[in-house]
């Protein structure tokens, strides 16, 4: 039986949609296994700084279906440094808070894991992120929600790009991880992703000029992800414009629109299981771990394998994307 006994919840780094429905698994599930439950709000600061709320199951009550994050989130300097997390366990003491959930990124992990190691805290993160660049689990809270965004924004673009005879980069999200560029490419019928896996070995713009782009089709549409390592859309772009000045080319970078919106029922749905389970690793005397999905089943991933372990893109995706688009 754990000793765990009065937890605090918090969002960190970059919001995803779905974490709402995390907060409120995570609340619902703590009462009702007994536990008192903390809201802490703006991340690792609120923290710091004593931002904190006892939370009923009211306090989460119609938030399921809302994007962003009750709690806020931030992004905080003190936190990188042993005295500003000196005081961040400080607060959690005086709270008589024993136990913490931290829904994030990368980032946000790797926070939670060095202070897990530096105070034995006992942690359980959730991975909450558009990104889905958490090695450990097959998708990330947010993921879904942002794939469906950008699918709907790129069929509205292909009605200019077929209008018009055009080539369009489209740039979305993914610094080092190209998930959302490679399957929103497939969901929305482009004819390529330029990912940063893939950039790094391979010059992919060459190729697909080479390749014609699309032969039989009157426009192109390309996702690009964000990364410096792919040059980005206005990148690739310019390069068209002074290599293959025949194209018309044009640029469209989805930005902010991809994090927000009502999460989807899949985000929903994952978020609503990962925050009852990270209550379930409390109650197993785990900690340290970040809640993963492995083939539709839960698990629990250390967060030395989950931060910074490149979590491999799909070959499988790549040759289906490459297939379709001839
Ligand atoms: P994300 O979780 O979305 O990857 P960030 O990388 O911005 O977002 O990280 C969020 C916060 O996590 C940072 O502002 C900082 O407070 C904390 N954090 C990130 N890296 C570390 C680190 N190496 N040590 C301590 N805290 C960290």
């Amino acid at each position: 039986m754990s000793n765990v006994k009065s937890i605090g919840i918090l969002t960190s780094g970059g919001d995803a949609p779905g974490m709402n429905a995390a907060i409120r698994a995570v609340t619902r599930a703590g009462i009702c296994a007994g536990l008192r439950v903390h809201g802490i709000y703006r991340g690792y600061r609120g923290l710091i700084f004593d931002e904190i709320e006892e939370f009923s199951t009211q306090n989460v009550s119609n938030i399921i279906q809302r994007g962003g994050t009750i709690l806020k989130t931030a992004r905080c300097k003190e936190f990188t440094t042993p005295e500003g997390r000196q005081c961040a366990y400080d607060v959690l003491r005086r709270h008589e808070i024993d136990g913490l959930v931290v829904i994030g990124g990368d980032g946000s992990l790797t926070g939670a894991r060095i202070f897990a190691n530096e105070f034995q805290f006992p942690i359980v993160g959730l991975p909450g992120t558009i990104d889905n660049d958490l090695y450990g689990t097959d998708t990330t809270i947010g993921y879904d929600t942002a794939l469906n965004t950008i699918m709907e924004c790129v069929d509205k673009i292909r009605d200019t790009a077929t209008s018009h005879e055009r080539l369009f980069f489209i740039e979305v999200m993914g610094r080092e991880a190209g998930y959302l560029a490679l399957n929103g490419a497939i969901a929305a019928g482009a004819e390529a992703a330029i990912i940063p896996e893939i950039s790094t070995k391979q010059d992919q713009l060459a190729e697909l000029i080479q390749n014609g782009f699309r032969k039989s089709k009157n426009s192109s549409i390309v996702l690009v992800a964000e990364s410096p390592a792919t040059g980005g859309a206005m990148g690739l772009a310019q390069r068209v414009k002074d290599e293959f000045p025949g194209y018309d080319v044009r640029v469209s970078i989805l930005g902010h629109l991809q994090r927000g919106g009502s999460p989807t029922a899949h985000d929903r749905i994952l978020a609503s299981r990962m925050g009852a389970a990270a209550i379930d690793a409390f109650l197993d005397d785990q900690r340290n771990v970040m809640i993963g999905i492995k083939n539709d089943e839960i698990v629990y991933v250390p967060f030395t394998k989950a931060i910074k372990n490149e979590k491999p893109i799909n070959q499988e995706l790549m040759n289906t994307l490459r297939r379709l688009s001839i």
